[in-house]
């Protein structure tokens, strides 16, 4: 069936539409288009100096710089709204391949999880297939179920104190982690409110040291 598939419906590189393999994205000449953030490579970090002005971090990076209408847009798109979880795959690869992590001494993997009718909705979370490539490369372990949404949309409320940099109540934790340092994962960070609702929740309630890893900036 997935053969008969392949050959209706080639996978095609989301850069020049050429036929690449099932599980990929872009071929490898479209790879060298994308704007990688290098954050960890550079002296000024600028999501990490974004991110200590909404919660304590301990570090902050991010893959590539979200370019509207460009290739990362393109990729995450496929990933979140099109059904490609297994793209997350490739995005944790190249995160791995830059040995973005080797230094942070981190305990423990997590990401931002969808409200349960939501995910039921699109079928996965699109952040799973990273986490856990990126635990098994890394050795580091993982676990889904820290974090708990819950909302299945923004209370109105919630919509209009947007601007705080702390919304209340957006995630519980519900597992008991203590004295931890958490890689929290998010797809985009943007203006950097969910994230920093959900490192609050882990702080606060067991006195956790959060890091962060997104897939993309877009400031
Ligand atoms: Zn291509």
């Amino acid at each position: 069936m997935n053969l008969i598939l392949d050959l209706l419906f080639p996978n095609r590189c989301l850069g020049c539409q050429n036929i690449i393999d099932a599980n990929d994205a872009v071929c490898d000449a479209c790879v060298s288009l994308i704007d990688f953030a290098n954050f960890s490579f550079t002296e000024t970090n600028l999501l990490e100096q974004k991110c200590r002005l909404l919660f304590p971090t301990e570090k902050a990076v991010a893959l590539m710089l979200y370019q509207k209408s460009g290739l990362s847009q393109k990729i995450i798109h496929e990933l979140k709204y099109n059904g490609r979880s297994i793209i997350g795959k490739t995005l944790a690869k190249w995160t791995v391949e830059k040995n973005i992590l080797s230094s942070f001494g981190i305990d423990i993997i997590t990401s931002i999880p969808l409200h349960p009718r939501k995910q039921k909705e699109r079928g996965y979370n699109q952040l799973h297939h990273f986490v856990e490539y990126i635990s098994k490369e890394t050795k580091i372990p993982y676990s889904h179920n820290l974090l708990k949404r819950n909302f299945y949309s923004k209370p109105q409320a919630q919509k209009d104190r947007e601007h705080r940099s702390e919304i209340k109540n957006l995630f519980s934790v519900q597992c008991a982690i203590q004295d931890k340092h958490i890689l929290l994962i998010d797809d985009v960070y943007t203006t950097g409110n969910t994230i920093s609702s959900a490192a609050w929740e882990l702080i606060k309630k067991g006195n956790n040291k959060i890091s962060i890893l997104v897939m993309a900036v877009d400031f």
